[in-house]
Protein backbone atom coordinates (compact mmCIF):
# COMPACT_ATOMS: atom_id res chain seq x y z
CA UNK A 1 0.00 0.00 0.00
CA UNK A 2 2.42 2.43 -0.89
CA UNK A 3 1.91 6.59 -0.46
CA UNK A 4 0.09 8.28 -3.50
CA UNK A 5 0.94 11.51 -4.57
CA UNK A 6 3.98 13.27 -4.92
CA UNK A 7 7.12 11.58 -4.19
CA UNK A 8 9.10 13.18 -0.81
CA UNK A 9 12.41 12.72 -3.29
CA UNK A 10 11.71 14.94 -5.85
CA UNK A 11 13.60 18.61 -6.77
CA UNK A 12 12.63 22.11 -5.77
CA UNK A 13 14.63 24.88 -7.05
CA UNK A 14 16.17 25.57 -4.30
CA UNK A 15 17.45 22.37 -2.68
CA UNK A 16 17.53 19.20 -2.81
CA UNK A 17 15.20 17.24 -0.98
CA UNK A 18 15.84 14.02 0.79
CA UNK A 19 14.37 10.78 -0.13
CA UNK A 20 12.17 9.05 2.89
CA UNK A 21 11.63 5.58 2.11
CA UNK A 22 8.05 4.63 3.90
CA UNK A 23 8.42 1.52 5.65
CA UNK A 24 5.64 -1.16 5.78
CA UNK A 25 4.42 -2.42 9.32
CA UNK A 26 2.34 -5.32 8.84
CA UNK A 27 -0.70 -3.99 6.94
CA UNK A 28 0.11 -0.74 7.57
CA UNK A 29 2.87 1.84 6.34
CA UNK A 30 4.79 4.18 8.49
CA UNK A 31 6.11 7.60 6.23
CA UNK A 32 7.63 10.23 7.78
CA UNK A 33 8.51 13.78 5.48
CA UNK A 34 9.39 17.35 5.47
CA UNK A 35 5.41 19.26 5.95
CA UNK A 36 5.92 20.70 2.12
CA UNK A 37 6.00 17.08 0.91
CA UNK A 38 3.10 15.93 2.74
CA UNK A 39 0.52 14.06 1.39
CA UNK A 40 -2.13 11.51 1.13
CA UNK A 41 -2.57 8.81 4.05
CA UNK A 42 -4.98 8.02 6.56
CA UNK A 43 -3.57 9.52 9.55
CA UNK A 44 -1.50 12.51 9.31
CA UNK A 45 0.88 13.71 12.58
CA UNK A 46 1.84 17.57 12.17
CA UNK A 47 4.61 17.53 15.01
CA UNK A 48 4.69 21.75 14.98
CA UNK A 49 1.67 23.52 15.53
CA UNK A 50 3.18 26.71 13.06
CA UNK A 51 2.73 23.30 10.26
CA UNK A 52 -0.59 22.82 10.69
CA UNK A 53 -1.87 24.56 7.63
CA UNK A 54 0.48 21.87 5.81
CA UNK A 55 -2.17 19.23 6.20
CA UNK A 56 -2.90 17.70 2.92
CA UNK A 57 -6.56 17.10 2.13
CA UNK A 58 -8.11 14.04 3.69
CA UNK A 59 -7.47 11.54 6.46
CA UNK A 60 -7.42 12.08 9.99
CA UNK A 61 -5.11 15.23 11.47
CA UNK A 62 -3.24 15.20 14.40
CA UNK A 63 -1.16 18.47 15.58
CA UNK A 64 0.84 17.37 18.40
CA UNK A 65 3.88 20.20 19.09
CA UNK A 66 7.20 19.61 19.65
CA UNK A 67 9.61 22.43 20.11
CA UNK A 68 12.34 21.98 17.10
CA UNK A 69 14.90 20.12 18.21
CA UNK A 70 13.64 19.17 21.41
CA UNK A 71 11.59 15.83 22.95
CA UNK A 72 7.96 16.01 23.91
CA UNK A 73 7.40 17.78 27.71
CA UNK A 74 5.06 14.98 27.96
CA UNK A 75 6.42 11.78 28.01
CA UNK A 76 2.25 10.20 28.82
CA UNK A 77 0.68 12.38 25.88
CA UNK A 78 3.79 11.09 23.65
CA UNK A 79 3.42 7.36 24.34
CA UNK A 80 -0.56 7.71 23.99
CA UNK A 81 0.01 9.10 21.08
CA UNK A 82 2.28 6.38 19.68
CA UNK A 83 -0.06 4.07 20.97
CA UNK A 84 -2.73 5.10 18.71
CA UNK A 85 -0.90 4.89 15.38
CA UNK A 86 0.26 2.03 16.47
CA UNK A 87 -3.29 0.87 17.08
CA UNK A 88 -3.79 2.71 13.20
CA UNK A 89 -1.16 0.80 11.48
CA UNK A 90 -2.26 -2.28 12.98
CA UNK A 91 -5.52 -1.80 11.43
CA UNK A 92 -3.65 -1.63 8.41
CA UNK A 93 -3.63 2.21 8.10
CA UNK A 94 -1.13 4.93 6.12
CA UNK A 95 0.11 7.07 8.82
CA UNK A 96 2.34 9.94 7.76
CA UNK A 97 4.28 11.78 10.29
CA UNK A 98 5.75 15.40 9.37
CA UNK A 99 7.57 18.16 10.95
CA UNK A 100 9.66 21.03 9.57
CA UNK A 101 12.13 18.78 7.79
CA UNK A 102 10.91 15.50 8.66
CA UNK A 103 14.45 14.52 10.68
CA UNK A 104 14.19 15.41 14.07
CA UNK A 105 10.48 15.43 15.35
CA UNK A 106 9.91 12.99 12.87
CA UNK A 107 12.08 10.43 13.73
CA UNK A 108 11.78 10.52 17.29
CA UNK A 109 8.08 9.47 16.71
CA UNK A 110 9.14 7.23 14.11
CA UNK A 111 11.89 5.55 16.50
CA UNK A 112 9.13 5.28 18.76
CA UNK A 113 6.68 3.25 17.07
CA UNK A 114 9.33 1.18 15.35
CA UNK A 115 10.82 0.37 19.27
CA UNK A 116 6.11 -0.99 19.47
CA UNK A 117 6.75 -3.32 16.51
CA UNK A 118 9.68 -5.02 18.01
CA UNK A 119 12.42 -3.23 16.07
CA UNK A 120 16.00 -3.71 18.27
CA UNK A 121 17.56 -0.33 16.91
CA UNK A 122 15.22 1.93 15.60
CA UNK A 123 17.28 4.54 15.38
CA UNK A 124 20.36 2.72 13.32
CA UNK A 125 17.21 1.33 11.03
CA UNK A 126 15.88 4.65 9.96
CA UNK A 127 19.48 6.03 9.58
CA UNK A 128 19.89 3.11 7.56
CA UNK A 129 16.53 2.54 5.86
CA UNK A 130 14.32 5.92 5.81
CA UNK A 131 17.17 8.92 6.54
CA UNK A 132 20.78 9.46 7.61
CA UNK A 133 19.55 12.32 9.10
CA UNK A 134 16.63 10.90 10.97
CA UNK A 135 17.15 11.88 15.14
CA UNK A 136 18.87 15.10 15.45
CA UNK A 137 19.23 15.96 19.26
CA UNK A 138 21.12 14.48 22.25
CA UNK A 139 17.83 15.26 23.66
CA UNK A 140 15.70 13.48 21.94
CA UNK A 141 17.82 10.19 21.59
CA UNK A 142 17.48 10.86 25.77
CA UNK A 143 14.23 10.32 25.40
CA UNK A 144 14.34 7.77 23.39
CA UNK A 145 16.47 5.81 25.50
CA UNK A 146 14.54 6.12 28.58
CA UNK A 147 11.12 5.85 27.45
CA UNK A 148 11.34 2.94 24.77
CA UNK A 149 14.79 1.52 25.43
CA UNK A 150 16.45 2.10 22.41
CA UNK A 151 20.09 1.93 22.40
CA UNK A 152 21.79 5.06 22.55
CA UNK A 153 23.09 6.81 19.22
CA UNK A 154 25.00 10.08 18.27
CA UNK A 155 22.81 12.70 17.77
CA UNK A 156 23.32 14.54 14.55
CA UNK A 157 23.74 17.87 16.47
CA UNK A 158 26.25 17.84 19.01
CA UNK A 159 25.64 21.11 20.25
CA UNK A 160 22.20 22.75 20.02
CA UNK A 161 21.49 25.45 21.93
CA UNK A 162 17.70 25.93 22.68
CA UNK A 163 16.80 29.46 22.00
CA UNK A 164 13.57 29.67 23.91
CA UNK A 165 12.95 28.25 27.46
CA UNK A 166 10.63 25.74 27.94
CA UNK A 167 8.36 27.57 29.96
CA UNK A 168 7.68 29.62 26.74
CA UNK A 169 7.16 26.83 24.96
CA UNK A 170 2.78 25.98 23.75
CA UNK A 171 1.20 23.13 24.95
CA UNK A 172 0.12 20.33 23.18
CA UNK A 173 -2.38 20.55 20.47
CA UNK A 174 -4.34 18.41 18.61
CA UNK A 175 -6.14 19.71 16.19
CA UNK A 176 -8.10 16.60 15.07
CA UNK A 177 -12.16 16.39 14.01
CA UNK A 178 -11.95 13.82 17.34
CA UNK A 179 -9.86 15.10 19.97
CA UNK A 180 -9.78 18.63 21.22
CA UNK A 181 -8.89 20.11 24.76
CA UNK A 182 -5.14 20.61 26.97
CA UNK A 183 -2.10 18.50 26.81
CA UNK A 184 -3.07 16.67 30.05
CA UNK A 185 -6.40 15.71 28.90
CA UNK A 186 -5.26 13.51 25.73
CA UNK A 187 -6.68 10.12 25.88
CA UNK A 188 -5.72 8.82 22.21
CA UNK A 189 -7.12 8.13 19.51
CA UNK A 190 -10.34 6.75 18.24
CA UNK A 191 -8.90 4.38 15.49
ZN1 LIG B 1 16.02 13.25 5.16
Amino acid sequence: MPLKGKPAGTWNRKRKRCKHAAIVLGDGVLAGCASRDAGPADVHVCLDRFLKDDFPDGGEQVVYHITNFRAPRSPSTFVALVDALVLALDGGKTVQVFCMGGHGRTGLVLAAVLSRFGYDDPIKFLRGSYCEKAVETQEQVDFLVANYGVPPAEPRYKSIKFSRSRKSESKLLVDGPWWRGSEDDWGGGKW
